[in-house]
């Protein structure tokens, strides 16, 4: 099968399609033939590697995607050759305490395909048949592999926050894919949202997919101030939620702009890992600070169910054929795109 491998950790240029022998499957897992995978920050850290890291080369990235059933293993029940399926990245053992409890992102053995097991960058890939949910239809392929992964992250960020009609919510990192999912399913939920951005064309279409209001934080170190103003024209005294995914740069902000007993929720940190952090202000403002990854089995099937029952929308910024997998990986680096970069197997 064809494949984008690479053999060392490095830059785009470490990628290389490659002709590779399709992946053995077991009695309890789907070979899936890949006709779309989204790429994500995680590919990029994946394919630079980490300290944090330890993989086996040659590697096959890509977390997020979807094609057809092309083999199951003999006990599979719930698809058949021929289904569309999306896949959930998330593997978990199924046997610890956090799996009894269905909380599986929590696992104590949590790992993730496409990083510590290989991905989907290629034209077959294998999954546990619990990690895939048939997609109707009607509902096309590519739609469903570019929102899986950012949908089902926001959407446990969303549950953990207990998002309530009436909130006032600020997405950080809006125009990202787990930002543009923020932004639509706080508004699902009947949050009023406003979205952190860094440019007015960016400002612009996050208003077009359901955001109340922008802040733009280019040239502005202190945004929160900003916010707090809007947030005093809304009769309220800061944000009740903020969803994060950058880290380091806005953290500081980010606690400031909360209000008494605000919820900051994080699912990544893509400038960097430190955060200071004001006691006083944690105590006396009664604040909650809570990390998230992924989504638990039944959070990413009510996920994908808003997404398929078009509730929210992914949005796509551009696709790519896999032979083209380096200028992709570069324009993910290069943070000059609204949403998910595709590429079609
Ligand atoms: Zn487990």
């Amino acid at each position: 099968m064809k494949a984008a491998v690479f053999y060392e950790h490095g830059s785009s240029e470490k990628l290389q399609i490659v002709d590779i022998d399709i992946p053995e499957y077991g009695e309890n897992e789907i070979l899936i033939e890949v006709k779309v995978f989204a790429l994500n920050r995680l590919d990029i850290w994946v394919r630079n590697g980490s300290p944090y890291l330890k993989l086996q080369l040659p590697h096959i990235g890509g977390s997020d995607f979807a094609g057809i059933v092309n083999k199951v293993g003999k006990n599979v029940k719930s698809v058949k050759i021929g289904d569309k399926v999306v896949i959930n990245a998330g593997l978990s053992c199924g046997n610890c305490i956090k799996c009894m409890k269905e909380q599986e992102s929590e696992c104590i053995n949590f790992s993730m395909i496409g990083e510590h097991s290989w991905g989907g960058a290629a034209e077959y890939a294998v999954v546990p048949e619990k990690n895939v949910v048939k997609i109707p239809d009607d509902f096309e392929i590519k739609e469903a592999a570019a929102a899986a992964l950012t949908t089902m992250t926001a959407y446990r960020m969303m549950r953990k926050s207990n998002i309530e009609r009436g909130d006032l919510v600020l997405v950080i990192g809006a125009s990202g894919g787990v930002g543009v999912m923020s932004v639509q399913l706080a508004k699902y939920f009947g949050a009023t949202v406003i979205a952190l951005t860094s440019s007015e064309n960016k400002a612009k279409r996050l208003i077009e997919i359901g955001a109340d209001y922008t802040v733009n934080y280019s040239n502005n170190e202190n945004w929160s101030r900003e916010v707090y103003e809007l947030s005093k024209k809304l009769d309220r005294k800061g944000i009740d939620i903020v969803f994060d995914s950058v880290g380091e740069q806005v953290f500081e902000q980010a606690i400031k702009s909360l209000s008494t007993g605000g919820r900051y929720v994080t699912c990544g940190a893509t400038t960097g890992n430190t955060g200071k952090i004001n006691i006083a202000l944690l105590f006396w403002k009664q604040l909650y600070i809570m990390g998230s990854t992924m989504a638990s089995d039944n959070e990413f099937r009510e996920a994908m169910k808003l997404v398929f029952d078009k509730k929210v929308h992914a949005i796509i910024d551009s696709e790519y054929m896999i032979d083209d997998i380096s200028k992709a990986h570069n324009k993910l680096e290069n943070k000059n795109h609204f949403g998910k970069i595709l590429l079609k197997v």
